[in-house]
């Protein structure tokens, strides 16, 4: 197992949250990163420092003039005037604008809500987070013995911030650039059929925008029912992929307050879609906000539950490379990490 994550994904710092009528205390700390580094360190894993691979694969899915955003907008929102804010976050939401002309514009484009605001050296980290899972899915691709050894082809990213409400042009929910599209893209070079099973407590609907219409990337997602429930917009049953995608694009939304067992029951159905589809690499989308005390839970995943989790995606015997994501109590990554690693390591 290989774990990848880079320093620079500390940078990223933001100020405000602004979701349900509120502005709130942010939770996606850079401590979130901290704490997790703590687990590959007590377990005696070497954590891999990503090189640069390069621009083009993040190209290869989002807009050229979202990307010139993220990249810029902080010093085009700075330069307006002394009464701008200290982190690029817009109020106004149009996404059809053409954003030609002046920094609000194009945060009214881009920005999709108010969770995702950009600081001084957001795009640093934004940049290097998706560095970290192509460095994962480099290895696949440039390592023709890492392929056929499955058992222990398994590498774990740990990135910040978060990708999978990314869209393709636009930002949301703590997310940027949308790393499992990303590297799903880039391994499509050599692998035909790549699945993702995200786990994390929200819907990745950017995710699925991006592969909506394709068959070649399976997007499976088990997440907290998305009535009322961030990202509202997108997640339910019914939402099932369109032309020759349609079928590839299976959600499983959980009603709010499932239990463990009954977190499992929707994985498990998850899996079986997948082992039919039958990957070539398997991309897992980890949060650990289905955590039990996790501040967004609407379930009820104990510590202990995420080696079960791991035990189970190691047990489809696929290349895996893990996205770990979401996850907001704090204080608990360090030891729910460590029982997700531990259930890739530990014979059953
Ligand atoms: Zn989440």
């Amino acid at each position: 197992m290989k774990v990848y994550s880079h320093e620079k994904q500390m940078l990223h710092h933001p100020q405000s949250y602004f979701s349900r009528g509120k502005m709130r205390q942010p939770q996606e700390k850079p401590e979130r990163l901290t704490e997790l580094l703590k687990a590959p360190q007590a377990l005696g894993l070497t954590v891999i420092t990503p090189k640069d691979i390069g621009i083009e694969p993040i190209l290869a899915v989002h807009d050229l003039g979202y990307v010139d955003f993220l990249k810029n907008a902080y010093s085009e929102w700075m330069a307006v005037d002394e009464e701008m804010g200290e982190e690029v976050q817009t109020t106004i939401y149009m996404p059809n604008n053409n954003a030609g002309i002046g920094i609000l514009a194009k945060a009214a484009k881009y920005q999709a809500d108010g969770s995702a605001p950009i600081g001084e050296h957001s795009w640093t980290s934004i940049y290097w987070s998706a560095q970290t899972a192509l460095n994962a899915a480099d290895a696949l691709l440039n390592d023709e013995a890492s392929q056929k050894s499955n058992q222990d082809n398994i590498q774990v990213c740990l990135t910040r911030p978060a990708g999978h409400h990314a869209r393709k042009n636009a930002a949301g929910g703590f997310c940027y650039l949308n790393n499992a599209a990303i590297i799903a893209e880039h391994l499509r070079q050599k692998f035909q059929k790549i699945a993702i099973i995200d786990t994390d407590m929200h819907h990745g609907q950017g995710i699925q925008e991006i592969f909506y219409d394709r068959k070649d990337v399976l997007y499976t997602s088990v997440h907290g029912s998305p009535i009322n429930f961030y990202p509202v917009v997108a997640g339910h049953e019914h939402e099932r992929g369109n032309g020759e995608g349609e079928g590839y694009n299976i959600n499983i939304p959980m009603p709010h307050g499932t239990d463990e067992a009954g977190f499992f029951y929707y994985v498990d159905q998850s899996i079986d879609t997948l082992k039919l589809f039958n990957p070539d690499v398997i991309v897992h989308v980890l949060g650990f906000d289905v955590y039990k005390d996790d501040p967004q839970a609407k379930c009820q995943v104990s510590t202990q539950g995420f080696k079960t989790l791991a035990q189970k995606i190691k047990a489809l015997n696929k290349p895996v490379i893990v996205l770990v994501e979401g996850g907001y109590c704090i204080e608990k990554l360090n030891e729910n990490l460590q029982a997700f690693l531990s259930g890739f390591i530990e014979e059953k």
